[in-house]
């Protein structure tokens, strides 16, 4: 490829915004003032430019950037490919690979929907397809500035319905994707999710919750999908939804939302709330990233069962092989068998069991002084702040009481509540719901378990639960 770049000088404002985005200093201050008074840039380091276009897209209009393609690539993420695929195709591929991250390593300050953008983007992830809802609008706008840079693709759907039709499709041809909604949209996409788990597609979901139900307060924080993103989908699913607590997770879980959807081939439900969405925080971005891409291994079947309920290979759209995808009963070919009670049952075992013989691996919890606590306060995503904070306001009172934040939500880590059960007299359920989570914790022991609801559509201050903890009632 060959990269052109000129700067307008009778255009550019002196704004600085060239020298700022440019990963690779490309520009730097000229000694011309121009006859408005702005300090005027220049191309200083040419051959340092790598095409990223960032600065084209931040440049009010000064800055022309061309770039050449010598020769026709047989493949890039826009799947340009030809019949029975590229060469390359033929190869097995997949796995983990340390990637370099697009953004400079460093600190940066963003609202939470952004980090999203930025981690799935910097794990690979090349397709957004959404419609508008509040709370994660900002993550279609974002994707819709930052997929053209980086040659991916967003498309604003008609609906939510075709949004995560989209995204599936995308999937089968190879790349990584993600959509975007809130609770009232996660709803019209669950016929398609259990196509996806049927069908084993990866992919990842986002869903900025708000207080409900139906369209609620749309910009208000809410938990109140807890047990939609679990339970909603018809059929026998098994679900990994994750739910992080700061910006900072929010980049992060996302990152591991991909991996283990690559991993697992099955949809990951990322959980966010109007308030993370847009809270702004600095969030550390390191310069190598470990990515897992699904793996392909020419000639094996596609779907499940597999030998010791291990993730198939997955081939996509133009590998040249023969692939039959449907979201009716299959057997490992794809071939539909909708009468054959046997392959049925086989099937469903092995959608369970390839997450299920995992779950050791699929626990991550944040845990605060369990040693001694005789009460647990179990809490999940954006209610953790407060509740971690009311938990060592309560301790420096003399309680004992103990932390437990799962971030993965699901599969529940039933293992640890019950071992924690043995030793602690009660667990305690803060959530911004009318008590979803609560039931789930109370079904998995016989211990005590007291539920503090708030489903009002706002946070919950951290000094009512503090006062629940040191005996003043909810
Ligand atoms: S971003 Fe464009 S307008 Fe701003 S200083 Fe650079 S060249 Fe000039
Ligand atoms: S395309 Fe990217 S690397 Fe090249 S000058 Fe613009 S910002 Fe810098």
């Amino acid at each position: 490829m060959e990269r052109k770049i000129s700067i307008e000088q009778t255009l550019c404002r002196g704004c600085n915004l060239c020298v700022e985005m440019c990963p690779k200093k490309v520009f730097e201050d000229g000694e011309e003032i121009s006859p408005e008074g702005f300090k005027l840039k220049k191309v200083a380091n040419p051959t340092k430019c790598t095409g990223c276009k960032l600065c084209e897209l931040f440049c009010p209009g000064a800055i022309n950037l061309k770039i050449e393609e010598k020769e026709t690539p047989s493949y890039s993420p826009r799947l340009r490919l030809g019949r029975g695929g590229p060469p390359e195709a033929r190869l097995a591929r997949g796995g983990w690979r340390e990637t370099k991250n697009p953004l400079t390593p460093g600190k940066y300050f963003w609202q939470g929907n952004k980090a999203v953008v930025e981690a799935a983007l910097a794990c690979g992830c090349r397709f957004f397809a959404g419609y508008p809802i509040t709370p994660a609008n900002e993550i279609l706008e974002e994707m819709a500035k930052r997929m053209k840079v980086v040659d991916g693709v967003m498309v604003q759907a008609e609906d939510e319905i075709a949004a995560i039709s989209m995204i599936l499709g995308a999937s089968w041809a190879g790349l990584k994707a993600i959509t975007a909604t809130s609770g009232p949209g996660f709803a019209l996409m669950q016929e398609n999710l259990s196509l996806a788990d049927m069908t084993e597609t990866p992919c990842v979901v986002v869903d900025v919750q708000r207080a409900g139900p139906s369209t609620g307060q749309p910009t208000r924080p809410g938990a109140m999908d807890m047990r939609e993103v679990r339970y909603g989908s018809h059929g026998a699913i098994q679900r990994i939804v994750l739910y992080p607590e700061s910006v900072q997770e929010l980049y992060d879980l996302t990152i591991k939302a991909f991996n283990l959807s690559e991993r697992f081939r099955t949809p990951v439900i990322l959980l966010s709330d109007a308030y993370l969405a847009h809270l702004s925080e600095s969030v550390e971005i390191k310069e190598k990233i470990d990515a897992f891409d699904r793996i392909y291994i020419p000639g094996e079947p596609p779907f499940g069962p597999t030998p010791d309920f291990s993730t198939p290979s997955m081939p996509r759209f133009g590998d040249g092989e023969f692939l039959s995808i449907t979201g009716s009963t299959h057997d490992k070919l794809g071939a539909r068998s909708t009468a054959d009670s046997g392959i049925q049952e086989e099937l469903i075992s092995h959608l369970q069991n390839k997450i299920i013989k995992q779950k050791e691996e699929l626990v991550d919890c944040e845990e605060l002084f369990l040693n001694d606590a005789k009460i647990v306060v179990v809490a999940f995503g954006t209610v953790g702040r407060s509740a971690k904070w009311a938990v060592r306001e309560a301790r420096k009172r003399g309680k004992k009481v103990g932390f437990l934040r799962p971030r993965i939500v699901y599969p529940f880590p039933a293992d640890k509540i019950k071992e924690l059960s043995g030793k602690v007299r009660k667990f305690v359920v803060p959530e911004m719901n009318q008590g979803q989570m609560f039931y789930v914790v109370r079904e998995k022991i016989s211990r005590e378990v007291v539920s503090l609801p708030q489903p009002n559509g706002q946070i919950i201050d951290p000094r009512r639960i503090l006062k629940y903890l040191l005996g003043e009632g909810w």
